[in-house]
């Protein structure tokens, strides 16, 4: 028996549960597939001493928000997933766990889904499977014998082999996990690539606060000067204290440059280590001159902050690593869909969430249209423009 669906929304982390709970505000009959469980990855994939980078209140979601006692704290993984199957909970989203998509394809009046739980047939299919879906992994031999995980599969120290480790990248992960592995007295490596650096709190008031007030959240995509490949992310912890590679190194971590290869067992580094801090550290100046212009142009009533020396980071010798962590990122996974929608570049088109194939949507992918959209707190007024979308093409096929 083929069950068929008016709309299927395609996982079920926050991008989904939110879609599910705008398409529940409307009265539209969906059902949400998900491999794994409600807000699988907040556990699976984030080490045991994660937190959030986002305080607890910008975790605005469809009809639902925090309500805690801290809302300038930072919640756990543990925290966040929690959060999201009470989101869940709270409006009875119609969640069906254990449910995989391994194929999806245009069949007349709509779409058929070819699952571990047999098919599926819909009208409009909403893809909320993540941006960061699959871990990054470069293909670089390693001297035999090292080991190797990706952060997604990081959880403690403990579980690292004896030996120094080398950490390849320097964004938020990359440095939270090479900050917590320094403390934890090992011998600890870092390839420093691509990253922004900025201030946890500035002038009184946290980050993420200024970013709200100035808008940047809401910055949309058509404003950017080019497509928003490749751009790297502002390193962050949860907390009040700032983390960058000059404050990594005074807790003992060994930096050094881009990591090009191997030459036998020793690491082999880009000379690009003073150019790429410098760079990270531009945006932080950037950001507080931002902020500065914010509080000159309103006359807000904050602390002024002295300007911070420029960071001078110096480079570290080579030397063999018994462990690598690649802290290399995510990328997208949308290989079981089959439909003529992809650019050249071999990714979906769409503006807004909206493809050029009739019925099939994408959500919480990064700028979807906001700097916010992939966020806990921006997927939901992506969510809201695409039920609108899906609303109005109902009514128009019931016309
Ligand atoms: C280390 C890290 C830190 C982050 N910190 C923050 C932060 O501080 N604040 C913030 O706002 N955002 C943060 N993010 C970004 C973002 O909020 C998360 O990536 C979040 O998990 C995205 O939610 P999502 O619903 O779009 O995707 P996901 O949470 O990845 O959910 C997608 C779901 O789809 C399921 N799925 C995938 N493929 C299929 C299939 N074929 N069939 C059925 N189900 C499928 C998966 O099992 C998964 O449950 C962080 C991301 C990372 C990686």
């Amino acid at each position: 028996m083929m069950e068929t669906f008016g709309t299927v929304v395609v996982g079920a982390g926050q991008a989904g549960l939110a879609m599910s709970r705008c398409l529940t505000d409307r009265g539209l009959e969906h059902v949400v597939l998900e491999r794994a469980d409600i807000a699988d990855a907040w556990s699976s994939r984030r080490w045991d001493s994660f937190t959030l980078l986002s305080p607890n209140w910008q975790t605005r979601l469809p009809g639902w928000g925090y309500a805690g006692p801290d809302p300038g704290g930072f919640m756990t993984g543990a925290e966040v997933r929690g959060y999201l199957r009470d989101y869940a909970r709270s409006f009875g989203a119609p969640v069906r766990t254990g449910v995989e998509v391994r194929q999806l394809h245009r069949v007349a009046g709509g779409w058929r889904l070819t699952t571990n739980r047999g098919p599926i047939t819909a009208g409009t299919v909403v893809v909320a499977t993540g941006d960061l879906a699959r871990p990054r992994v470069p293909a670089l031999p390693l001297p035999p014998g090292t080991h190797a995980l990706h952060t997604a599969d990081y959880r403690n120290p403990a579980q690292v082999p004896e030996g120094a480790v080398l950490v390849v990248g320097a964004g938020p992960s990359g440095q939270q996990i090479a900050l917590e592995l320094a403390g934890a007295g090992r011998e600890v490596h870092l390839a420093v690539g691509r990253h922004k650096a900025l201030p946890r709190r500035y002038r009184g008031h946290d980050a993420y606060d200024w970013m709200d007030l100035l808008g940047m959240h809401d910055r949309t995509v058509d404003t950017l000067p080019g497509p928003p490949v490749g751009m790297p992310n502002a390193v962050l912890a949860g907390g009040t204290r700032d983390l960058d590679v000059p404050r990594l190194v005074a807790a003992g971590v060994r930096a050094h440059g881009r990591l090009l290869g191997f030459d036998g067992d020793l690491p082999r580094f880009a000379d690009d280590l003073a150019a790429t801090v410098a760079t990270a550290a531009a945006n932080a100046d950037h950001f507080r001159a931002a902020v500065d212009e914010y509080v000159a142009r309103t006359g807000m009533d904050v602390p002024a902050e002295p300007a911070p020396a420029p960071p001078v980071v110096p480079e570290s010798p080579a030397a063999p690593v018994r462990t690598v962590v690649w802290a290399t990122g995510f990328g997208r996974d949308h290989d079981w869909i089959e439909a003529p929608v992809r650019g050249l570049d071999g990714e979906i088109v769409h503006r807004r969430g909206v493809t050029p194939a009739a019925g099939l949507y994408l959500l919480g992918l990064r700028w979807l249209y906001r700097r916010s959209s992939a966020s806990l707190d921006g997927v939901g007024r992506d969510a809201e423009y695409l039920a609108g979308v899906i609303a109005s093409q109902h009514q128009l096929l019931a016309a």
